[in-house]
């Protein structure tokens, strides 16, 4: 098999086999990562994709899920996507399920038929790293797009039968701007139909432009408290029908599961609690020892 470090594989699809599509990210700039930033964004020829996929095909005949890499895998063309969809329905017959990631950007290029074509060859769920529903938030992360384009692209995927996750990137406004974020956040993906909305809190992770910046003194982070009440919320404001992720382990239960509405009062109590009770100097050293996003 052929990959390019460093390679993500999405920790609830764990056992799911790997197919590199494309190397690194199409857009590379966001203020607090360094994931992809040695990698130049490329794409393996189809030889190469196609040996890789004989490979499988020897070892994982039956493969009935895919995760497709890397960052952004469906930023690609669908004149140069379905191709590659095609080839493993072609070596893998049995597949039903071909996940990837996507930036909200990556399905400007498509058309509503064509999300469709894809998700008849098995696109059937893509994760988006969404962040914030909050115009200056995702201006001021560099994110390469607006609250406007989250609802339009959704719309699309939506009419195409491809579902998705959000991701609320947690403290990512830092404390001037947290309220809007979070407001903001939940209002814009609650008018749109997400199968998972997921939490997860910032790190500052070393050679981000947004450490540097909270060096010079130009952003200023939330502590573990300021982290759980920007949670907190966010989620009193999420009216989407969905499953709810959180990284944020509360009281020693995890709030990760799906009916997040069903759920919704429970977890505002349960967040309520951590906030007045929790021991924050134990979720700080947690977070330290993060290395990636
Ligand atoms: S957060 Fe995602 S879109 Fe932004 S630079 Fe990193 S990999 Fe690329």
């Amino acid at each position: 098999m052929h990959f390019t470090e460093p390679v993500y594989r999405n920790p609830y699809w764990p056992t799911w086999p790997l197919l590199e599509i494309t190397r690194g990210c199409t857009h590379n700039k966001c203020k607090f990562c360094t994931m992809y930033k040695g990698v130049r964004f490329g794409v393996p020829d189809m030889e190469t994709i196609e040996a890789d996929l004989r490979e499988l095909a020897a070892t994982d005949p039956h493969a009935r899920t895919i995760q497709l890499l890397s960052a952004n895998p469906l930023a690609l063309p669908y004149d140069r996507l379905a191709p590659i969809l095609e080839k493993i329905n072609e070596y893998l017959p049995e597949i039903e399920y071909i996940y990837g990631a996507g930036r909200v950007t990556d399905f400007r290029n498509k058309t509503v038929e064509q999300l469709r074509a894809l998700r008849d060859l098995g696109m059937r769920e893509i994760s988006m790293g969404t962040e914030s529903g909050d115009d200056w938030t995702l201006e001021r992360i560099n994110k390469g797009y607006h609250a406007a384009d989250i609802l339009e692209q959704c719309a699309k995927l939506d009419e195409a039968g491809v579902r998705y996750w959000h991701t609320f990137l947690n403290g990512v406004a830092g404390t001037s701007h947290s309220r809007e974020h979070a407001i903001n956040s939940a209002k814009v993906f609650s008018q749109t139909n997400p199968m998972v909305v997921g939490t997860g809190g910032l790190t500052l992770f070393p050679g981000t432009p947004l450490l540097e910046e909270a060096q010079r003194g130009e952003f200023d982070p939330l502590d573990e408290r300021g982290l759980l009440e920007e949670v907190l919320l966010f989620v009193e404001n999420l009216e989407c029908d969905c499953s709810f992720i959180t990284h944020h382990t509360v009281g020693g239960a995890n709030l990760t599961g799906p009916d997040f509405l069903g759920r919704k009062e429970r977890i505002v109590a349960a967040l309520r609690d951590e906030i007045d009770h929790g021991d924050m100097e134990r979720m700080a050293r947690r977070r330290a020892m993060k290395t990636t996003l």
